[in-house]
This record gives structure tokens, C-alpha cells and sequence, in this order.
């Protein structure tokens, strides 16, 4: 996968968020083990956005999930009718 380019030189101690598209201190981002600075590529405050949204989503989809559940439980022909 191709580097996306950083429009600006970012100072030392600072890095690029791809998130908000700007260039923060070190200190605000989060570490990423996986990252070869050690560091995510979004800062703190898009990673904290990011895992809000999924948090959100994963309730949403639980949600959503238990409904359809409980719609297969009303209409679900191979269960055995009680006579
Ligand atoms: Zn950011």
C-alpha cells in the first residue's frame, strides 16, 4: 500500500495524524507497537473519536442482532410446535 504524503515538514518530536491532518507533538499520540515509530498514526484525541464510533457501532450492531434473534425465535419453522 502506497504512503500517503504529508503536505508540511513535521518538526522533530512531532508527528503527522492522518486523522485530523495535522501535526502534533509526539506526546499526543498513542502507542502502536505495530507502527515503526512506536506510535499510532492518528493522535489521542482521533483515536478516542474513532473508538467512540465503534464502540457505538458494535452496541448498534448488538442491538440489531438481538432483534433479528428474537425474530427467527417468533418464526422459525423447524422448531417443533408445542401441541
Ligand atoms: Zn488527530
Amino acid at each position: 500500500m502506497p504512503r500517503k504524503k504529508i503536505p508540511i515538514a513535521v518538526p522533530p518530536g512531532s508527528k503527522w495524524c492522518h486523522s485530523c491532518a495535522e501535526a502534533k507533538p509526539c506526546q499526543m499520540f498513542g502507542v502502536d507497537r505495530r507502527n515503526a515509530d512506536g506510535l499510532n498514526y492518528c493522535c489521542l484525541r482521533c483515536a478516542d473519536g474513532k473508538l467512540r464510533e465503534r464502540l457505538g457501532r458494535s452496541a448498534e450492531f448488538s442491538r440489531v442482532a438481538d432483534r433479528l434473534r428474537a425474530m427467527n425465535r417468533v418464526s422459525d419453522p423447524t422448531r417443533p410446535k408445542v401441541s
